[in-house]
């Protein structure tokens, strides 16, 4: 079958709530810390080299990435910044539109978060975690880089990370590299955006 995400072009970058596109269709939200692997997550699901470089632009590491994949069907990156640079206003600009976005946006039908398999689950993992449970919005957790580790190792640590997560939170091992994964990590993207 033909993959949809295939389609997926870049078409807005927003820093406000005023620069999203209007809501009402379906978007699924991309999160994960800085060098989690969530380019790579994102381009391996769309089979595309360099789409979520985009995202990297110096410039965008504030606002939300948008790709569509078709009228009203989003893909949302949702940028991995490091804090420690950021002036504290801009931080506090962001910190809040991040919130009301998790909370108001209606189009929002998932939430992606990509963590790497050997440092699973930190602060941040655990605040967007908490985001879509708030919302009772489904999240599914990526543990990328999975060729790092041999199979048992891999299986060890989705156990750990299944006990700990939210109950309505599912989670997968992925790897961009060998593309363990990359079917049922679609498959469930392509649900929520109603393929
Ligand atoms: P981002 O900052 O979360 O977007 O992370 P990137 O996708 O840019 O990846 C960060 C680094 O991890 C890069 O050097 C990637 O080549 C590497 N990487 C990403 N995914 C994988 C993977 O599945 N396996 C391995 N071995 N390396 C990966």
């Amino acid at each position: 079958m033909a993959n949809p995400l295939a389609r997926a072009a870049f078409i807005a970058a927003a820093h406000t709530p005023k620069q999203l596109p209007p809501d009402g269709g379906r978007e699924v939200t991309f999160a994960g810390r800085s060098n989690a692997g969530k380019s790579s997550a994102l381009n391996a699901l769309c089979n595309q080299n360099a789409l979520a470089r985009t995202s990297k632009t110096p410039g965008r590491t504030q606002q939300l990435v948008y790709f569509e994949v078709e009228p009203g069907k989003y893909l949302v990156d949702l940028p991995g910044y490091g804090y420690a640079k950021v002036p504290l206003d801009l931080r506090a600009h962001w910190e809040a539109f991040i919130e009301t976005y998790f909370r108001k946006r209606e189009a929002l039908a998932g939430m992606i978060v990509v963590m790497d398999i050997r440092h699973p689950l930190r602060d941040y993992d655990r605040q967007m975690l908490a985001f879509a449970n708030a919302r009772g919005v489904s999240a599914h957790c990526l543990l990328t880089k999975a060729d790092k580790l041999g199979r048992g190792q891999q299986m060890q640590t989705l156990a750990a990370v299944r006990k700990e997560m939210p109950e309505t939170a599912t989670v997968q091992v992925f790897s961009a590299e060998s593309k363990i994964g990359v079917d049922e990590a679609r498959g469930i993207v392509c649900g929520w955006l109603g393929f």
